[in-house]
């Protein structure tokens, strides 16, 4: 504790984003201490590659859960990112914020600072949108979000299907109302995952 102000122990979401912020002040000494190894294999980038970091011991902890009774006393696998960038190396990549009333419900019970109005700011803040600039999108932020490269004829039939139904189209899944049917975006630059490491650590490492 003589050498550094700060110790974050996990360099997964959150520790990436700390170890970020808390070096922007030039005077903080920070260490991030990370049980996993570096991302450096391959397929934690390439975004289809999920299929080969969960479950792989190299970038997944590999937990099982405890046989549930109400499951047919099955455990089932539990992944976890076990790697720099922790689990944002390994998710789906899936950038879906939540519904609008579910964060104003938490300010209603007391988390001052939590509701929609409080938070949306820092989702802006947070991104950088491939779409642009606007009302619910931030472009200066180290998280790049893009839109999925693919899109298949039975998934566009789907859509379809869905409006049929009742169900609207939608584009976007981020304005707080993700009611509908449609492609969502993803952590992605380029066509690369976009990890906490990737975004947040690799800037700053110097
Ligand atoms: C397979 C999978 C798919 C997912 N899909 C999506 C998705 O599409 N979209 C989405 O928004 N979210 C998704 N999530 C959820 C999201 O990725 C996690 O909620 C988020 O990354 C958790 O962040 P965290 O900082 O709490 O933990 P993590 O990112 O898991 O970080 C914890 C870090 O701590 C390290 N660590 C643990 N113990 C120690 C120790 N003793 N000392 C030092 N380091 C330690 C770990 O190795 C890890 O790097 C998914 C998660 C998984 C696992």
């Amino acid at each position: 504790m003589d050498n550094f102000d700060y110790i974050i122990l996990g360099a997964g979401s959150a520790g990436c984003v700390l170890a970020n912020r808390l070096s922007e002040n030039s005077s903080n000494k920070v260490l991030l201490l990370e049980a996993g190894g570096k991302d450096n294999y391959p397929w934690i980038h390439i975004p289809v590659g999920y299929f080969k970091t969960m479950h792989n011991p190299k970038t997944d902890w590999c937990y099982k859960t405890e046989p549930d009774e109400s499951m047919n006393n099955i455990s089932i696998r539990y992944p976890r990112g076990k790697t720099l960038g922790g689990s944002s190396s390994i998710n789906g990549l899936l950038y879906i914020r939540g519904q609008h009333r579910d964060y104003d419900v938490w300010r209603q019970l007391g988390n001052t600072g939590w509701g929609w109005d409080d938070v949306l700011p820092y989702f802006i803040k947070a991104e950088n949108q491939e779409r642009g600039k606007s009302e619910f999108h931030g472009v200066d932020g180290p998280l790049s979000v893009s839109d999925q490269r693919i899109h298949l004829p039975l998934l566009d039939e789907f859509q379809n299907a869905a409006e049929e139904f009742g169900i609207p189209k939608t584009k976007d899944f981020n304005t707080g109302d993700n009611h509908g049917c449609g492609y969502f975006q993803v952590t992605e630059k380029d066509g690369f995952r976009c990890s906490t490491s990737v975004g947040y650590l690799n800037p700053v490492k110097k």
